[in-house]
């Protein structure tokens, strides 16, 4: 390559840079960007939880005729210590534009990493390599499971608990994704098919909610709803309850219960704590946070009502069973599959000032699912 050619290739690799169009440059007399180096990387990368032991980490642009061999490269998150984990070569079949590679673990312990994918180029006179995008990958999968559909359980002020939930389930999907651990929605969208029905909220279709989470490789079943009170509870019309019955409650299921880790109740526990404290923040708090990873049990129908219902009884982490098992069939599915599982309940529609705060304030359901996604990634590695 001539002095002047090696030039060229160093000034677009530049202006390239810089974003500048390289087309401005081959109107130049001096230039022919047919001489030029290009430059080659893998930016954009996405992944997928196959199994306990297998992260799948995709890329597009690949299968490039640029590019002879791919390094698949991974790092503890933020170390920026690479250590390659695999090598493949590209079979320059330009027309296929995915790849992919599965990294196969030495353990199923919980493990996150951050991934690149580095490339030798073809042919060194025509193209070099950069470095590319990295993409943060986990062996874990929640399945968030936004409660009801449609527009079910109406509050004031436009609220309704279907879309509330639906709202912080896409952003909690997203947070969740981005931090590396990939997840199943039981629904992205006001329909849900579940159990082979459409947008049925009986007994077997909430139940097959909380076996979708096995169905789907799923190491937590997280299931969103928001509080109502009983009939006429405390006196008051049942869209008319006043702030202090605004508490969170996080109901675990019997297989996080009787988890010896109590991985799930301490997620549970953080959980609560934190969305109390964004209710705070909105001014639409009242009850307390118990700070307690052991659980109150309510066996009786009668007592649970009476704390639900309850004004100035605390937020906490329950237990609530039905006979032997869950009360909940979300849940009573996840424990059927032996998958831990909670059910979140953000905060109380019947206390119109939660309906008008969410309605007002399009990030809420965005500061509880960073609440959730902090929660998840401080205990589930
Ligand atoms: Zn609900």
């Amino acid at each position: 390559m001539s002095f002047f050619k090696r030039t060229a290739a160093v000034v677009l690799a530049s202006l390239t840079v810089l974003g500048t169009a390289a087309g401005t440059l081959s109107a130049s007399a001096e230039y022919d960007p047919a001489d030029a180096k290009m430059p080659v990387s893998i930016s954009k990368l996405t992944f997928k939880k196959l199994s306990s032991r297998k992260i799948r980490i995709y890329w597009s642009g690949a299968k490039d005729d640029r590019v002879s061999i791919y390094t698949i490269q991974r790092s503890d998150v933020g170390s920026g210590v690479w250590k390659t984990v695999g090598k493949m070569a590209s079979d320059g079949d330009r027309t296929d534009g995915k790849n992919y590679y599965t990294d196969l673990l030495s353990t199923a312990d919980h493990q996150r990493y951050e991934y690149r994918v580095k490339v030798k180029v073809s042919d060194s006179s025509k193209y070099y390599a950069e470095l590319g995008g990295t993409v943060v990958a986990s062996n874990v999968k929640v399945c968030v499971d936004p409660g009801h559909f449609k527009k079910l359980n109406a509050g004031t002020y436009g609220y309704t608990e279907a879309e509330a939930v639906l709202s912080t389930g896409l952003a909690l999907q997203s947070s969740l994704k981005a931090s590396g651990v990939d997840v199943y929605m039981t629904r992205a969208d006001k329909n849900i098919t579940v159990g082979g029905k459409k947008n049925v909220d009986d007994g077997d279709q909430l139940f097959a909610r909380g076996t979708a989470a096995r169905d789907n490789k799923c190491d937590l079943f997280v299931s969103l709803h928001s509080n109502a009170n009983g009939y006429n509870a405390n006196g008051r019309d049942t869209i008319d309850q006043p702030k202090y019955i605004n508490k969170t409650v996080v109901f675990v299921n019997k297989t996080a219960y009787k988890e010896s880790s109590k991985r799930t109740r301490r997620i549970a526990n953080y959980i609560g704590k934190y969305v109390t404290n964004v209710n705070k923040a909105h001014g639409i708090y009242s009850c307390a946070w118990i700070n307690s990873t052991k659980p109150v049990v309510y066996t009786d129908d009668y007592e649970f009502t009476d704390y639900n219902d309850g004004l100035k009884r605390e937020g906490q982490v329950i237990y609530r069973k039905w006979g032997s098992n869950d009360y909940y069939a979300v849940l009573r599915g996840a424990s059927s599959v032996g998958v831990p599982g909670m059910l979140i309940e953000h905060g109380y529609h019947t206390y119109p000032d939660y309906c008008r705060k969410f309605m007002d304030n399009a990030s809420i359901s965005n500061e509880y699912a960073s609440v959730e996604t902090a929660a998840m990634l401080k205990y589930l590695f």
